[in-house]
């Protein structure tokens, strides 16, 4: 049975992304959470913060001294769903820098609004901690670079995606992953995820049309 006392509410935090935060800035969020009674702190999917079961009144004070917007503010031509492991500045295993990578995917501004949500999972080498091959996008790091990979979804009907492109730069990975979210907004209908595209139009077709 539901405890009265939990509210079904929660606002998720700004400025906290890819699962990284400094021991300073977690201790400030903890400080908020206490002076607004935060019962519970919650490491999204999508490597965010959230506080969740906040009484209403509480909350409403939260979001005015910090600004918070009622809803997350989703820019329609951007991706949203952004997870990245630690890469190669902390993780020994590490081949690539995927906070340079998050960051670069997080910035892409798209040509319209996407079909359906993207997921991506940006791992810094071949363990795929963030499960690369299982979401919308997959970026996986190398020694000569980074694999981009297209179509997977660890769903209702999970799918692995399929290999676009290899040895990319992160550049060049950006710019290829850019390229071919635009490809997607050209070519799938709406509420299309990129698995269920991928199954119809096929790997050798999506190549022939965002790669020169
Ligand atoms: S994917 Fe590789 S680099 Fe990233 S956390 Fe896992 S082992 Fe480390």
């Amino acid at each position: 049975m539901t405890d009265p006392k939990i509210h079904k509410t929660y606002t998720s935090i700004p400025g906290f992304k890819f699962g990284m935060i400094s021991p300073d800035k977690l201790e400030e969020l903890a400080a908020i959470a206490r002076k607004y009674e935060v019962p519970m702190l919650k490491v999204t999917g999508a490597q965010r913060i959230s506080f969740l079961g906040i009484e209403p009144e509480r909350l409403k004070e939260l979001k005015a001294e910090f600004n918070l917007p009622d809803k997350p503010p989703h820019a329609r031509n951007k991706v949203h769903h952004v997870q990245a492991c630690p890469g190669e500045k902390w993780c020994k295993f590490g081949q690539q820098e995927t906070m340079a990578m998050a960051e670069a995917i997080d910035a892409l501004v798209l040509k319209g609004p996407l079909p359906y949500k993207v997921k991506v999972g940006i791992s810094g080498c071949r363990m795929c901690c963030c499960e690369s091959w299982v979401r919308d996008v997959g970026l996986v790091g190398g020694k000569n670079g980074w694999r981009f990979i297209f179509g997977g979804n660890a769903a209702g009907k999970p799918r692995i995606g399929d290999i676009v492109a290899e040895n990319l730069s992160t550049d060049e990975a950006a710019q290829l992953v850019e390229k071919c979210l635009n490809f997607f907004i050209d070519t799938a209908k709406f509420k299309t995820r990129s698995a269920r595209f991928m199954e119809r139009f096929g790997i050798e077709e999506l190549k022939k049309g965002i790669l020169d």
